[in-house]
């Protein structure tokens, strides 16, 4: 039974038991193309009848902790481990990870806001749409990996997204602290269209994403903190067997630290052409009013340097990757770290 949306097909049999690696395939008639499928690996391990997992990498090109991490769940997993069903895809957008790029070189299209995607539409369209139709109405919990990508770096990171659904709320806060990653970035009810995250709710799946370093660049302790982190997500929704986490050294979830990323995060931007000394380091914690930027302009030497201050208290959780600067460049993001009573009061918000 195969798959296929538009000019995407796949052959991958997702319904049997056992261990299989096939691809997706996808035609393009450019140039290059004209005479090719472009094709991106996507694999299954089927257990036994629990939950199904769709975990994904490469939505943007240029971040590989989750690239990683989702091939190296393909090479340590046997049938035998897995209670459940995992799919797998880790180079969601693969003309985006051959040429190390956040968007796709065939469309300068984004995946992450290309859902619900078109069929025969554009390559990065046609990718969201065999997604959003074919893999993540069979997935219980869907598993979205970023990084910052060659601009920023990130603290390691879950994201709960708020939503108006009660129920939706409970189960993102659930996975977010069974991840157990050092950080969640808590944010407002989405307004971003398109994204792998609307896609998943709309196919009734349950959804966690999350952001692990960045810079364009693989971090050994992000890629650790992200797979221990699958690991427990997937023991703890059923999907893999509790000895398989023991035998591959998962422990007990640490706290997860909340951060405010809606309107109280403190968004330092550049406003005019600059090159950029950073004061803090990302995961620093700042007080109100500590000058975490140091700006100069790239002209004149006869300038004073401008430092940029924070406007509130918090931890740098985003840190911008280069040092030459426009006018709007964001440079770093403070995010307030939110008491269980503070996260309590956003949630009751987003549900009002
Ligand atoms: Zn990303």
């Amino acid at each position: 039974m195969s798959m296929n949306f538009g000019t995407v097909h796949s052959a991958l049999n997702l319904t049997a038991q056992g261990k299989r690696a096939d691809v997706f395939g996808l035609t393009h008639s450019d140039n290059r193309y004209g005479f090719s499928s472009i094709q991106s690996p996507l694999c299954v391990i089927r257990g036994g009848d629990g939950p199904t997992a769709l975990i994904c990498a490469g939505n943007h090109g240029d971040e590989y902790e989750g690239q990683i991490i989702v091939r190296r769940l393909f090479d340590v997993l046997t049938q035998s481990d897995v209670a459940g069903r995992l799919i797998l895809a880790p180079a969601l957008n693969m003309p985006a990870v051959q040429s190390c790029s956040r968007i796709s070189p065939l469309d300068g299209g984004n995946l992450n806001r290309s859902f619900p995607g078109a069929a025969y539409a554009s390559p990065t369209q046609e990718i969201a749409g065999f997604v959003a139709t074919q893999l993540l109405p069979k997935a219980d919990l869907a598993i979205d990996l970023h990084s910052g990508g060659s601009g920023s770096n990130y603290v390691n990171a879950a994201y709960f997204c708020l939503s108006p659904d009660p129920a939706r709320n409970k189960k993102t806060y659930e996975l977010a602290q069974v991840m157990g990653l050092a950080n969640t970035m808590v944010v407002p009810v989405s307004d971003t269209p398109g994204d792998f995250d609307s896609a998943a709710h709309n196919a009734g799946c349950a959804m966690i994403s999350c952001e692990l370093s960045g810079e364009g660049k693989v971090t050994l302790d992000a890629l650790e903190a992200g797979w221990i982190g699958i690991l427990r997500l997937l023991v703890h929704q059923g999907i893999i067997h509790a000895a398989t986490a023991e035998r591959l050294g998962v422990l007990p979830q640490p706290e997860t630290t909340f951060l405010d990323l809606g309107e109280n995060a403190d968004y330092i931007t550049a406003q005019s052409h600059s090159l950029v000394e950073p004061l803090v380091s990302i995961g620093n914690h700042v007080a109100k009013g500590e000058p975490v930027m140091r700006l100069r302009d790239l002209y004149s030497m006869d300038e004073v340097p401008k430092d940029l201050c924070s406007k509130r208290e918090g931890k740098v959780a985003i840190l911008r990757a280069g040092a030459i600067v426009a006018p709007g460049d964001h440079l770093c993001v403070i995010c307030p770290e939110l008491s269980k009573a503070d996260l309590d009061t956003l949630i009751s918000d987003a549900e009002a």
